[in-house]
């Protein structure tokens, strides 16, 4: 599903410019346009999810390969020996700001503990 007033749906297909760092036919990652750390990829799937709070069994599948190619995006950066971070924020108390789930991969300096 593609949502025409979805950001990420936009960057997805194209039509919306983002440096474009893996493109499958089910992933697109893309560096974030305000990073909050030296590395700060979004890794997204293509179909449009809002949230991690609507997904459904059938996509156990994709959300793993989000992670799997957030994980070999942590090699090619080099972030892997250093240590690196993923993050999900799921609805507005927790920052969610684009409502088409995507996966923060984070490195390049030192993380606090607990994220704020
Ligand atoms: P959230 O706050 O929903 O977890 O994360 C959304 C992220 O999307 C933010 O880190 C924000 O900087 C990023 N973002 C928002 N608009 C754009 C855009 O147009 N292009 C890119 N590359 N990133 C964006
Ligand atoms: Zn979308």
């Amino acid at each position: 599903m593609h949502v025409a007033d979805c950001l990420f749906c936009r960057i997805a297909g194209g039509e919306i410019p983002a440096q474009v760092i893996h493109s499958d036919p089910e992933v697109v990652a893309f560096r974030d346009i305000h990073p909050q750390a030296p590395v700060h990829i979004l890794i997204i799937p293509r179909r449009h999810i809002a949230s991690i709070s609507v997904l459904s069994p059938e996509d156990a599948g994709l959300v793993g390969r989000l992670f799997l190619v957030a994980r070999d995006l942590a090699r090619e950066e080099g972030i892997m020996e250093e240590g690196y971070r993923m993050v999900v924020n799921a609805g507005p108390g927790a920052g969610q700001s684009v409502f088409h789930v995507h996966l923060h991969l984070l490195g390049g300096r030192n993380m606090g503990w607990p994220p704020g």
